[in-house]
């Protein structure tokens, strides 16, 4: 039997938006994000079934996917993509959730060793316009998507956003469903990934139609501060 761990009590809470907002079972996939958490942490997540994670940092993440090779689990990458540092992402990472500049993702696609087959990424919609944040503006997504679709180290899967924090669930969803609704406006085939919903509003991002949740206070706990010199834009 799966070790008792909180990442339990979410996947019950996840089953049960399911369940109240008429999704299918089992319709959304929970991605654990275990930024700034150590690899003992992960670990015990994984003891408790968990199988797919999330990581921000690169510098931060590759020690721990070192230190946890054996598990077999899936890393996916979830933070801002930076031009320098997509090689290792392209041959460590088995998803790219932040896509949101072409060039970018034709260096992922140039560095993807082919035997791991086409790298699964999201491309990052800004759908609340806010200056701070990474995403192409909705403007923009259909040539992008255009784009990527025809990059051969890549698999668009879909879209993923993170949208301004709003204490009100109608107006989380609200954000959310403006992300369904960019989804089913592209002709793009094969897209079935909505990337979409973290601890604080991932219910409101099930309801209108996330298929994975990227959770992280609610998985592990509090994150540990960052050490000053890494500090950089949260994301
Ligand atoms: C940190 C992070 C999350 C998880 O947020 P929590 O509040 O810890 O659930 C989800 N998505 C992205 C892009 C993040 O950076």
């Amino acid at each position: 039997m799966p070790a008792a761990h909180p990442v339990n009590e979410v996947l019950a809470r996840i089953r049960a938006a399911e369940l109240r907002h008429g999704r299918p079972a089992h319709a959304v996939q929970l991605l654990a994000v275990s930024k700034m958490q150590p690899a003992e942490a992960v670990r015990a997540a994984a003891a408790a079934g968990q199988r797919a994670f999330g990581e921000n940092y690169v510098q931060e993440a590759l020690p721990k996917l070192a230190a946890l090779d054996g598990l077999d689990l899936s890393w996916h990458f979830i933070g801002r993509l930076q031009a320098n540092k997509t090689r290792e992402i392209a041959t460590r990472f088995s998803f790219v959730h932040a896509l949101d500049r072409l060039r970018i993702a034709e260096r992922l696609s140039a560095q993807r060793p082919a035997a791991l087959g086409p790298l699964d990424c999201c491309i990052e919609v800004n759908v609340s316009g806010e200056a701070t944040k990474g995403g192409v503006t909705p403007a923009g997504l259909p040539a992008l998507a255009a784009a990527v679709s025809r990059l051969p180290g890549l698999r668009l899967r879909g879209l993923m956003c993170l949208p301004a924090p709003s204490p009100s669930f109608e107006a989380q969803r609200a954000g959310f469903r403006r992300l369904r609704e960019l989804l089913d406006s592209l002709g793009e085939p094969g897209l079935d990934t909505l990337s979409m919903g973290t601890s604080a509003d991932f219910e409101a991002a099930i309801a209108e139609g996330a298929t994975m949740v990227r959770i992280g206070v609610a998985v592990f706990g509090p994150r540990p501060a960052r050490r000053r010199v890494e500090a950089g834009p949260e994301c």
